[in-house]
C-alpha cells in the first residue's frame, strides 16, 4: 500500500515543498518523519536517531538505514528548489537564488550534486573498522570479525560470510521496539 495513503497526515507538509526555495523547519521535520516511517521507525522524528536504531539492531548496510540528516537536508533542498521552479512555471521572470546554496555545487563549470557536507559515520567506523579480506571474513584475521562487527559497504572483501541475515531487513511497519541494546555498537558512538 502506498505509504502516503496510509499516513495522510504527511500530505499537507509534503505539498508545501516548493512554496519557497528555502526548506522551512516544518517541512524538514515532515520529511524527516516521513523518511523514518519509510524505514519502519514510526516513533522517531529524527533520521539520525532512526539510523542509529537500525544500526544497533544490525542493519548496517546503507539500503537498510535511512540517510543521515545532513544528506536528507541536501536532498530536500534540491527537491524544494526544483519544485519552486516548477511552481513558478507561469511567471515570465523569476530570480531564484544561486543553486549552490541548495544542494548543488559548481565545479569546473559543471553542476554537481552535493551529496553531503559531513561524513556519514564516525571516523572510527569509516576508517578503522573495515576490511579487505580475500577469503570470506570467517576468521578473526578479519578486522571486522575481530571486533565482532558485521562487514559493511565500506569493506572491500570478497565472498564475505560476515554479513547480516537479510531476511531480517526492513519489514513493513516494524517499529523495532524490541531490539536488543547492543552495547558495543552504542559505545562506538560515544
Ligand atoms: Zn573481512
Ligand atoms: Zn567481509
Amino acid at each position: 500500500m502506498n505509504r502516503l495513503e496510509k499516513y495522510p497526515e504527511f500530505i499537507p507538509g509534503l505539498k508545501s515543498l516548493g512554496s519557497t526555495c528555502t526548506v522551512t523547519q516544518e517541512l524538514f521535520q515532515c520529511t524527516q518523519k516521513y523518511v523514518c516511517v519509510l524505514y519502519g521507525q514510526l516513533r522517531d522524528g529524527d533520521v539520525n536517531i532512526a539510523r542509529f536504531n537500525r544500526f544497533k539492531v544490525g542493519q548496517y548496510s546503507e539500503n537498510t538505514m535511512p540517510c543521515t540528516k545532513d544528506v536528507l537536508l541536501q536532498h530536500t533542498s534540491r527537491s524544494s528548489y526544483q519544485a519552486y521552479i516548477w511552481k513558478c512555471a507561469l511567471q515570465a521572470i523569476i530570480s531564484p537564488p544561486p543553486i549552490s546554496e541548495f544542494g548543488w555545487e559548481i565545479k569546473d563549470g559543471q553542476v554537481l550534486v552535493k551529496w553531503m557536507t559531513m561524513p556519514v559515520a564516525p571516523d572510527g567506523i569509516l576508517e578503522n573498522v573495515n576490511c579487505g579480506c580475500k577469503s570470506g571474513c570467517s576468521t578473526r584475521r578479519c578486522a571486522c570479525v575481530k571486533v565482532e562487527l558485521k562487514c559493511t559497504g565500506v569493506c572491500g572483501c570478497n565472498g564475505c560470510v560476515n554479513v547480516h541475515d537479510e531476511n531480517n531487513s526492513m519489514t513493513d511497519d516494524n517499529e523495532n521496539d524490541d531490539f536488543d541494546d547492543d552495547v558495543e555498537a552504542a559505545d562506538m558512538f560515544d
